[in-house]
């Protein structure tokens, strides 16, 4: 019987309470159970002479007791001096009776086993575990093999994990076939791995001679063999997702794309060849009669927004309706005042459904899509609420995706074409992740990169600044708002409080004020009405604001190519993103542009390392890349690696490198042994995702 389907409590020593413990741990069935792996592992395999310690080794040790005494300091404790004949260790006691005290009488041989501190005169451990050696010592056997430490839960000790654990190995040692082998032969031969149940044996008690460090860090061999394992099952699992969505029809959108060329021939520019070969990606899909689910990176101020305008003017010429989501309010204004000129001249009616969208503005708007008088919606996660309804969906366009879950895309989805066909989806993101990495958390999506940047675009200038020279920022202002430039002064959160954010705009609107004569000064923040933000907006773009103060509201998309001048207030609390998108606000004309990150001091070792980050580099592949590896891809990828897709084994930076093997196999898996496939989603990922709702 294999093992998933064994309950815990089939163990000995397992009843209610345990089980109730264990779950805690996320350990339900005897196949969890061993897949609960050491977090660390102790060395009970030999014994160290006490003359080669180093404090921090934790290491067993035996010798014999020379004095013990109770020592009347601050505290009260015993002390116990142990020699091996190559030197003496002390042991220290903060709690203890007088039985211990009795037990390490002097002459008595003992073994101790913990943590080597620098004490006083000599080595010592605090609180060993200490067993007593009577007769010969050689026949007391030494642990065959390293001992595993589990992460554990309140009042579940680690010997009990331990027993409990080794119970599940032996029903292991005795029905292999318990954890089947789910890599193919050649696979596991290429690579030189074990079989699952070699590695998970050897992963919890590993022989002596094995490197703890390297066991520690999860690169050794058995280790990388369940890591690859666990890739290859998420890959496999958004594949499956992806060949799912590939199944169902989608509408075919293949015009002769005369409003395209319209559109162009207005368009003040040429587009980019990246532009150009991304729509080119598109448009192929979106002619099939599948729905598309395409990923568009590409750093900010490459032109994202053009490439989707044109994507839904291909729907909108088919008879369909296209949908803009954005991410903030701010934005989708932004985005539905660029569409609405674009559109317009073509005779498109555009429609923008925000959450503040209320009341009659609102039943106007949702009629308009009910009725399909709207062909292109722009909105925010307002287009997900109940009571929204499409005449004829066709092209759903997420911005700035790494805000959004994979959930609410879905929820989206949902919305639906007509005759039951599922809308395309493009996605647009200004996070780049690297290549290898994409393939593998978006493989139930297509990939299109915009790598190069519209031309003519000189590249931000960064200087990191301490807030005590706040007076020579002041001055740059007034000088850059004298010659006709545009500047934007960013105040960044305060402990995430979006009220306190907003009033420390508004102070530093009217401190500003009071040292900027003669500058005109505007204000957004996010507790405004649209309205106002939109006027505020409207009359920066037109120039008739010099300076803008505003919260992280402009963070996305925000587009005034003459604004050349960022300060950022506090940036040494922002993320390298965040930092990076921000910085994304200028450097979008030809003039020369700054980005001032101020910081208040002494910085943290982090903020300095992201604010050095940004002052090297405008690249915003290599900023990602940073950012991945100070804080790690779950939160770089937002919900989707940590609410939708958590990795067990597996480290998606440290086991990068496995990435590309990984795509191999999840080829050769999907041409040869599609009956894997399953096997494997259900080992790794079990119930956790969920397409059957797809
Ligand atoms: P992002 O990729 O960050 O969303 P946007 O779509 O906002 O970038 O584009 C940034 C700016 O570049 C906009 O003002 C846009 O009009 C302009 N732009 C886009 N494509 C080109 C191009 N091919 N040539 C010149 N300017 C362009
Ligand atoms: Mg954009």
């Amino acid at each position: 019987m294999a093992l998933d389907s064994q309950p815990i409590t089939r163990l000995k020593g397992v009843g209610p309470r345990m089980e109730e413990k264990l779950a805690k741990l996320g350990v339900h069935s005897v196949r969890d159970l061993l897949f609960h792996l050491p977090a660390r592992y102790q060395d009970r395999t030999r014994i160290t002479p006490i003359a080669t310690l180093r404090p921090g080794d934790n290491v067993m040790i035996e010798g014999e007791v020379q004095h013990t005494e109770i020592k009347m300091g601050r505290r009260r404790m015993l002390l116990s001096r142990i020699s091996d004949g190559s030197g003496l260790l002390t042991l220290r006691f903060f709690y203890f009776n007088s039985g211990q005290q009795n037990r390490l009488s002097q002459g008595q041989r003992v073994r101790c086993f913990g943590e080597i501190r620098g004490g006083g005169a000599t080595l010592e451990i605090i609180h060993p575990e200490i067993k007593l050696i009577n007769g010969n010592s050689l026949a007391e056997a030494l642990d065959e093999s390293l001992t595993p430490i589990y992460p554990t839960t309140e009042g579940l000790q680690q010997p009990t994990l331990r027993k409990l654990v080794k119970q599940a190995l032996e029903l292991l040692a005795h029905a292999e076939e318990a954890l089947p082998e789910l890599l193919p032969a050649e696979t596991r031969s290429a690579h030189h791995y074990p079989t699952t149940a070699e590695a998970i044996q050897f992963i919890h008690y590993p022989p002596p001679e094995v490197s703890q460090a390297e066991l520690e860090a999860g690169t050794h061999l058995a280790q990388q063999r369940l890591a690859f394992e666990e890739l290859l099952a998420h890959q496999l699992s958004l594949r499956e997702l992806h060949r799912h969505i590939r199944q169902q029809g989608g509408p075919a959108l293949d015009g002769n794309g005369a409003l395209r060329k319209i559109f162009l021939q207005r368009l003040p520019f040429p587009l980019t060849g990246a532009q150009q070969r991304v729509i080119t990606e598109i448009n192929q899909d979106l002619s099939q009669p599948h729905p598309m689910q395409r990923l568009v990176q590409g750093d900010v101020g490459s032109g994202k927004t053009v490439v989707a305008a044109i994507a839904a003017l291909t729907a909108i010429e088919a008879g369909y309706q296209a949908v803009l989501m954005a991410p903030t309010e701010l934005l989708a204004e932004q985005h539905y005042q660029s569409f609405s000129e674009w559109l317009a001249p073509l005779d498109l009616q555009v429609s923008l459904l925000a959450g503040k969208s209320k009341g009659k503005q609102r039943q106007e708007a949702l009629a308009n899509l009910e009725s399909g008088e709207a062909q292109m919606i722009v909105g925010t996660h307002a287009l997900f609420q109940q009571g929204v309804e499409f005449a004829r969906l066709g092209l759903v366009i997420i911005d700035e995706q790494h805000r959004f879950g994979v959930h609410q895309r879905l929820a989206l989805k949902e919305k639906g074409a007509a005759d039951n066909l599922l809308p395309h989806q493009l996605i647009m993101t200004a996070t780049p992740i690297p290549r290898t990495l994409a393939m593998s958390v978006f493989a139930d999506l297509d990939c299109s990169t915009i790598d190069e940047l519209p031309p003519g675009r000189t590249p931000v200038e960064t200087v990191v600044v301490p807030d005590t020279r706040r007076p020579e920022v002041i001055q740059r202002i007034h000088s850059a708002c004298q010659s006709g430039r545009q500047v934007y002064w960013v105040c960044t959160l305060i402990e995430e409080s979006d009220l306190l954010q907003c009033q420390a705009a508004e102070d530093a609107e009217i401190e500003l004020r009071d040292l900027l004569s003669g500058v005109r000064i505007g204000l957004v923040h996010g507790r405004m009405k649209s309205s106002e933000k939109e006027q505020i907006m409207d009359a920066f773009k037109r120039a008739e604001i010099d300076l803008l103060v505003a919260t992280t509201v402009i963070e996305v998309g925000v587009d005034v190519a003459n604004a050349s001048l960022m300060v950022i207030e506090n940036s040494e609390r922002l993320g390298l993103a965040q930092l990076h998108q921000l910085r994304g606000r200028v450097g979008r004309g030809t003039t020369r542009s700054s980005c001032l990150l101020m910081y208040h001091g002494p910085l943290s070792r982090l903020a300095k390392s992201r604010l050095s980050i940004m002052r090297e580099t405008n690249d915003g592949f290599l900023i990602a890349r940073r950012d991945l590896e100070i804080r790690g891809p779950g939160e770089v990828l937002g919900t989707r690696q940590t609410g939708d897709i958590t990795l067990q084994v597996a480290d998606l930076l440290r086991d990068e490198q496995l990435l590309p093997q990984v795509e191999v196999a999840s080829e050769l898996i999907q041409q040869r042994y599609p009956q894997l496939i399953q096997p494997l989603i259900q080992r790794w990922i079990g119930k956790g995702l969920k397409f059957a709702d797809v």
